[in-house]
C-alpha cells in the first residue's frame, strides 16, 4: 500500500495552516509548488486565498495539465478560492477553473469582506459528534451541482461541502479551527463508501 502524502498548493493563501492540520494529524505532507512535487502526493488540498491569482500561479507555473491529470486521478479537496477553482463552472471567466467537478460556482456570492461571518453547524455525514464551527471569508456559493457530486453539509440550505468519487469541496476554511474533522475525512475516509 502506498503511504499517504498530502500536497498543500502553495502557491498564494492559507495553506500554512493546512501544514499545521497535517502535521497535527501526523500525516506527511509537503507543499507544492511544482508538477514535481505534485507527483509525489496521494492527495492535494488547494487552499482559500484569491481564485484569480491562484489561477494565474498555477499558469505561470506550469502546472495547469498536471493539475488536471492529478485530479483525475487522485483526491483533491479545494477549500473556498479551491472550490471555486476545481470547479466545472464558474460565474468570473478571469478564474481558469480545472473543471474537475461538475458544480456552478459563484465568487464572493455573500457579498464583500465585510460580509464574512462564521456559523456553527451539524456536519453529521463528516462526523455527527457535536457543531463545527464554520468560517466564511469572502466565500463562494455553490450554485448548482449535477448527478455526480453529493452535498455533504449544508448552511442555510446552501450546499457548503459537497464531493463526487475523488473531489472534495468546502466553501468554509476548516483550516482556521482547531477542529481537525474536516482534514481527517479527506485524508481517511474519502477512499471510503460516501
Ligand atoms: N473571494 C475569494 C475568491 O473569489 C475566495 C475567498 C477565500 O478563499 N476565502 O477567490
Amino acid at each position: 500500500m502506498n503511504s499517504i502524502c498530502v500536497g498543500i498548493l502553495a502557491l498564494q493563501g492559507d495553506y500554512g495552516k493546512h501544514k499545521e492540520k497535517c502535521d497535527w494529524l501526523g500525516v506527511d505532507s509537503i507543499y507544492v509548488r511544482s508538477s514535481e512535487e505534485l507527483n509525489r502526493c496521494t492527495h492535494l488540498i488547494i487552499p482559500g486565498g484569491e481564485s484569480t491569482t491562484i489561477s494565474k500561479l498555477m499558469k505561470l507555473y506550469g502546472m495547469v495539465d498536471e493539475l488536471k491529470k492529478f485530479g483525475k486521478e487522485k483526491y483533491i479537496w479545494g477549500t473556498c478560492a479551491g472550490m471555486i477553482l476545481v470547479a466545472k463552472k464558474v460565474d468570473d471567466t478571469r478564474v481558469e477553473n480545472l473543471g474537475l467537478i461538475d458544480i456552478y460556482v459563484q465568487r464572493n456570492a455573500y457579498g464583500r469582506q465585510v460580509d464574512s461571518f462564521i456559523t456553527e453547524e451539524n456536519l453529521p455525514l463528516i462526523d455527527g459528534k457535536e457543531k463545527f464551527k464554520l468560517i466564511f471569508i469572502r466565500a463562494p456559493v455553490l450554485l448548482e451541482y449535477g448527478d455526480s457530486v453529493t452535498p455533504l453539509g449544508f448552511v442555510n440550505e446552501i450546499p457548503v461541502i459537497a464531493r463526487n468519487d475523488n473531489v472534495l469541496v468546502s466553501s468554509f476554511h476548516p483550516e482556521l479551527t482547531p477542529d481537525l474533522r474536516m482534514h481527517s475525512y479527506f485524508i481517511f475516509k474519502m477512499g471510503k463508501k460516501k
